[in-house]
This record gives structure tokens, C-alpha cells and sequence, in this order.
């Protein structure tokens, strides 16, 4: 039987972040408009995540499409009457889109644009993990598989993981989460739950570091702390809030501070800006001295969206997500579960994801 310090032993290949080549404004604003007129031969619409780059968060407001968390895009591709989703995030969004709207395309700038917490939960050890487990229920995080979500009983978000282990706790029931380390032992502190927690985690999120937090809290003593739940314990006890990344930017809104510290990927920053630009805001700090390529808060494989790549996928048409169907049914149940979950009880009516 594998060990629970066993799992998430594979080691991650990260890859270097992606060189675009500098555009001037003009080849800028052009490929932009290519990129408009595609989308409406195409009858596409853009779905964007909150950590891709801000041109093409800007992007999917400006043409109708939506920026938000990963389950709010999912969600969103069940409102809109485009044959087509293009998806600029990572994989298991993209997959997720595709099992809410089997009848629609759904494009991805980068296929290869996948997440740590994905790679670190291989579904066959997954599975033979739950197996030798039967009398858990089966919690799984968002940032996973469409073959580790149709193994399990519930897929959650940020958000909503709370609630529901709250719920299955009260029931009396033990619970197997998975991938996420650190989310996993923040719902467990925070419920009281019985869990046995896969040992994955976010390559961004952990690399945040308490100490230098300190030292930085010190420099801004009138800053908010926003720390995303995938951060390391130590810093996630530092923080003045805790959240998912609408959580966080509904902070960066409504709270009074002027300044904020934020532990999640920059990426976000794009939309904390926009709705709150009279706000400072500083980026947490990473590793501190000896910084290495992986500690620069910003997730190598959403960076692997660009404007280049979106036009080429409309173009061409390439990159679609295609998932087994039977897979795809089973993974819907879970899903499906947590969204009538989130509605019975008044969460929402849309819960945020990564
Ligand atoms: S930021 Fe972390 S959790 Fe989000 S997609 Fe990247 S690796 Fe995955």
C-alpha cells in the first residue's frame, strides 16, 4: 500500500518561462484586432484566468468573454451561446470547460500548459491510493485531472472546500484530499476533519517565504497580508486574509488599507489594478536571498499564453481539448455535486477556484 509520504513523489519538470519576442504598440494593437475579427468568424469567445498575462485578460473583457477563477470559467461557458471556448489558462481549466460543455469546442492557446498539482496526481497511483482507502470519501481540489476528478466523490474550489469538508465532516465521514498539501492541511485546521492528504503542491504558491514576509510586513506596517491557501502554513498563519483569488481581489477592493502584500501569483494584479487602482500593491516575497528561476511568483505554464499563440489556435483551429467520454461522464458527477452543493446552500452563486 502506498504511504501517504509516498505520494506526489514525482519530480516536477518546470520549464523556463517562455520568451515572447517584444511587440512594438502597433504590432500589438494589430494582432489584436486579428484576433477580434477570428473570434467572430469563429463564433469563439475567450475565457481567461486571473494569473494570464493582462493583455489578454484585457482582451476577453474587451470582446464579451469572461476573466475570472477556474470554476467561474467553466461556469461561464454554460451561459454563453459561442460554439467555441478558448481557454487561456492552464490544462485541468480547459478540461473542466470541456466536461460542463461537452457540445462545445474548447481551445487552448498551449496544450503543454499544465499545473504542478495536476503532474504531482497521476490518476493510476490516485486510484490505487482510494482503492486501498474504501472507506474514505474521496475530496479532490479543481487543479487536477479530468481522470483524477471522475475518481473522486467531490471536486472542490478554494472557496467552497470549507463548507463541504465541514459538511462531510459533520456527517461523520473520513476524507482522502487531493493534491494540495497545504490547502489540505488549511481545511483540515480549519473543519476539524479527519483527512488523509496527498502530498502535492503549487510551485508558485510554495515558494513564498515567511521570514522575508516579515521583514517586508516591518518595511509596510500599515499593509493587508492576502495569502492564497496553496502558501506554505507559516505564511499562511502571517496573513490578515485568506482566500481564493476572488477572495483576494474582493479584499484589495473593500478593505481601507492602502497598501497590500499578496502571496499569489502576479498575475493577478492585472484585476486587482483595474478595480482598485488608487490601491499599492506588493508582491510577496519569494525566496528572498538565493532566489531561484522557480521563485518569481508568477506560474511558468499560464505564462505560456500569449497573443501570438491565441491567434495561431484561432487560425488554425488547433489545440482542441478532447477528453474520453466515459471519463468525461463520470468526471461531471463530482463536479456537479459540489455546484448543487453551492447553490442548496446559498455559496456563490458563483465560488471561486485557483
Ligand atoms: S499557479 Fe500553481 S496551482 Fe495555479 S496553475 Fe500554476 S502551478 Fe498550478
Amino acid at each position: 500500500m502506498i504511504a501517504i509520504e509516498e505520494t506526489a513523489k514525482q519530480k516536477i519538470e518546470v520549464p523556463p518561462h517562455p520568451e515572447w519576442p517584444e511587440l512594438s504598440d502597433e504590432e500589438k494593437n494589430a494582432l489584436k484586432e486579428r484576433i477580434k475579427a477570428l473570434l467572430k468568424e469563429r463564433n469563439a469567445v475567450l475565457v481567461a484566468h486571473y494569473y494570464v498575462d493582462g493583455d489578454l485578460q484585457a482582451l476577453a473583457e474587451e470582446t464579451g468573454g469572461c476573466v475570472a477563477d477556474s470554476l467561474e470559467m467553466a461556469r461561464y461557458g454554460t451561459t454563453t451561446d459561442a460554439e467555441t471556448l478558448v481557454v487561456c489558462g492552464v490544462r485541468f481549466m480547459g478540461e473542466t470547460s470541456k466536461i460542463l460543455n461537452p457540445e462545445k469546442r474548447v481551445l487552448m492557446p498551449d496544450l503543454e500548459a499544465t499545473c504542478s498539482l495536476d503532474e504531482s496526481c497521476p490518476a493510476d497511483e490516485f486510484s490505487a491510493f482510494c482503492d486501498a482507502h474504501p472507506d474514505h470519501t474521496v475530496v479532490v481540489y479543481a487543479n487536477t485531472s479530468a481522470a483524477v476528478k471522475a475518481r473522486a466523490d467531490w471536486v472542490v474550489t478554494s472557496s467552497i472546500a470549507l463548507p463541504i469538508v465541514k459538511h462531510l465532516a459533520a456527517l461523520g465521514e473520513k476524507i482522502l484530499w487531493a493534491p494540495d498539501k497545504h490547502l489540505g492541511h488549511y481545511v483540515e485546521q480549519q473543519t476539524g476533519a479527519r483527512m488523509l492528504i496527498w502530498q502535492g503542491a503549487c510551485v508558485v504558491h510554495e515558494e513564498f517565504k515567511a521570514f522575508a514576509l516579515d521583514r517586508l510586513r516591518r518595511l509596510h506596517p500599515d499593509a493587508a497580508v492576502l495569502v492564497h491557501p496553496e502558501s506554505p502554513e507559516e505564511v499562511v498563519e502571517r496573513a490578515d486574509v485568506v482566500g481564493s483569488t476572488t477572495a483576494l481581489i474582493k479584499a484589495v477592493k473593500e478593505m481601507p488599507n492602502r497598501e497590500f502584500i499578496v502571496a499569489t501569483d502576479e498575475g493577478i494584479f492585472w484585476k486587482m489594478h483595474q478595480l482598485a487602482p488608487d490601491k499599492k500593491l506588493i508582491a510577496a516575497p519569494t525566496a528572498g536571498e538565493g532566489a531561484t528561476c522557480e521563485s518569481c511568483a508568477h506560474c511558468p505554464w499560464m505564462a505560456m499564453n500569449s497573443l501570438q499563440n491565441l491567434e495561431q489556435v484561432l487560425r488554425t483551429g488547433s489545440n482542441e481539448i478532447l477528453i474520453e467520454e466515459e471519463i468525461r461522464r463520470k468526471a461531471l458527477i463530482p463536479i456537479q455535486r459540489m455546484l448543487d452543493f453551492a447553490r442548496e446552500h446559498g455559496i456563490g452563486p458563483r465560488p471561486s477556484g485557483d
